[in-house]
């Protein structure tokens, strides 16, 4: 049979390989993308933003429902947790995500190629499928967007049901009387707060002596606050050695980082997510002369790795998330369409998608310490911003920094429901090199939380009107 040939191969499905395919077509390029699950998507679609998020709604809603829809008037006996319906629109919701990119890539003429994608030498990928038939492509450019899987804690091996990962904590059957988070990142908290809110007692043990490790220390430490408040435990500046599950659950056994006695923590469930690790399994980057560095990530000069082969989303370097994928797969196929490709990962917005939400962009107030740029400050708290109290959610704050001198926006941080949403005014306006001044004198639409972004920016100059 002859070799399909592209102007375009990409091995991997996720938000990754999936825009930059969409991209190529988009550009008139022959493109194909390798998936080996059965369903495009990657990590975030399948096991990953998308199927949290569900939960973290369905949660939110049911923690809404217990402890205020009292106070609001609205009298519905007590709610309770239907956990299988709730896997099953979480389900559904995926599989009409999934489908969606199918149709996407229809549209964009994308081929899927279904199977595992090896790359057998320059320009030639060889696929095998699930039934094991295998077929080789020829490429003129390969892309690689292989991402990420979770990183496993050394003397704890994963077990199911018992030690799991983040995958198998979005499919736990029942929920937990005490589940153990170990690492107090991102996802620990966002799928440890699913958990609580559904009625798990929640311990979270963290390495570190903070939580969320690259938030701002001043946002961190109110976060940390809040979800105290909420009923989740820490145990920080804490590791766990060893694990030894038995019917009862699991024991953990934990020693402070900077050494001294271990104690023991008992579970019927450890959620191990300290972080994820590119994947490169049986890639054969061997047979192009590449190397990943020492963590695994796959180096590159403006995403190119070799001759023809390029990198792009988790599995190389920058922040693991779906819309830095996405920005390094516009970028790249732009970049070997002839256009100019470029990502700022400058202002990449984080966000925690938790109750309340923390979401920045920029830099830290620690960064710009640590660096000696001389900043103003300013901070507006949501007990002051008339929809916040309102809705009777006014945890949390917005707080802006700009440059001493050229009053340029550095860094935007907002720590309050819909956090994630309201974060893009200020990565907009950085994008465009703007002035605090810039969102200062922007109208704002009342009441809106947004206000709060208003006031602080107003406070950089020191005319907060509202606090
Ligand atoms: P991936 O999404 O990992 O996709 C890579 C794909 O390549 C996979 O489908 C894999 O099957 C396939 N593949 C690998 N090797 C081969 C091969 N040899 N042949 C064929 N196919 C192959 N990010 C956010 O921005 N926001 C969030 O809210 C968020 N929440 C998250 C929650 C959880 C629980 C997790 C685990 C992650 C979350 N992330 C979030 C991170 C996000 O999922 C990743 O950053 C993103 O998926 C990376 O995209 P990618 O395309 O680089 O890789």
């Amino acid at each position: 049979m002859a070799e399909a040939s592209y102007d375009v191969v990409i091995i991997g499905g996720g938000p990754g390989g999936y825009n930059a395919a969409i991209r190529a077509g988009q550009l008139g390029l022959k493109v194909a993308c390798v998936e080996m699950r059965d369903t495009l998507g990657g990590t975030c679609l399948n096991v990953g933003c998308m199927p949290s998020k569900a939960l973290l709604h369905a949660s939110e809603l049911f923690e809404v429902a217990n402890k205020e829809f009292g106070t609001l008037g609205i009298d519905v006996g007590t709610p309770k947790v239907n956990l299988p319906q709730m896997m099953k629109q979480k389900a559904e919701s995926v599989t009409a995500l999934t489908k969606g990119i199918e149709f996407l890539f229809k549209k964009n003429k994308a081929d899927w190629i279904k199977g595992k994608g090896k790359i057998v030498g320059k320009g030639k990928v060889e696929v095998t499928a699930a039934d094991g038939s295998v077929q080789t492509v020829e490429a003129k450019n390969i892309v690689i967007a292989t991402g990420s899987e979770p990183t496993p804690l050394p003397g704890v091996a994963f077990e199911a049901g018992k030690v799991i990962d983040s995958t198998g904590a979005l499919s736990l059957p029942a929920v937990p009387k005490k589940l153990i988070v170990v690492g107090a990142g991102i996802i620990g908290l966002e799928l440890g707060s699913v958990w609580r809110r559904l009625g798990a007692e929640v311990t979270v043990v963290e390495f570190l002596d903070r939580i969320t490790p690259g938030m701002d220390t001043e946002v961190a430490t109110a976060f940390q606050r809040t979800l105290t408040k909420q009923g989740m435990a820490f145990k920080l500046g804490a590791k766990v050695t060893a694990a030894k599950s038995g019917k009862d659950g699991v024991e953990l056994t934990v020693e402070p980082s900077a050494g001294g006695a271990a104690e023991t923590l008992k579970g019927d469930v450890v959620l191990v997510a300290i972080g994820r690790r590119p994947y490169t399994d049986g890639l054969g980057l061997e047979t192009i002369g590449v190397t990943p560095d020492k963590r695994g990530f796959i180096d590159h000069d403006h995403f190119k790795v070799a001759d023809g082969v390029w990198v792009i989303g988790d599995v190389t370097h920058g922040p693991m998330l779906a819309h830095k994928a996405e920005e390094d797969a516009v970028a790249v196929i732009d970049t070997i369409a002839g256009k100019y490709g470029h990502v700022d990962y400058a202002l990449v917005p984080s966000v925690v998608y938790t109750f309340p939400e923390v979401a920045w962009v920029g830099q830290t107030e620690d960064q710009l310490k640590a660096a000696g740029v001389a900043y103003k400050k300013g901070k507006f708290p949501f007990t002051a911003n008339s929809r916040a109290k309102i809705n009777h959610e006014t945890d949390g704050f917005v707080k802006v920094l700009a440059d001493a001198a050229t009053d340029k926006v550095l860094g935007v941080h907002i720590m309050g429901p819909q956090a994630g949403e309201m974060i893009h005014e200020a990565a907009v306006t950085m994008s465009f090199g703007g002035a605090s001044e810039d969102i200062a004198r922007t109208c704002h639409a009342h009441p809106t939380r947004s206000e709060a972004v208003r006031q602080a920016a107003m406070d950089v100059e020191g005319w907060m009107m509202q606090a």
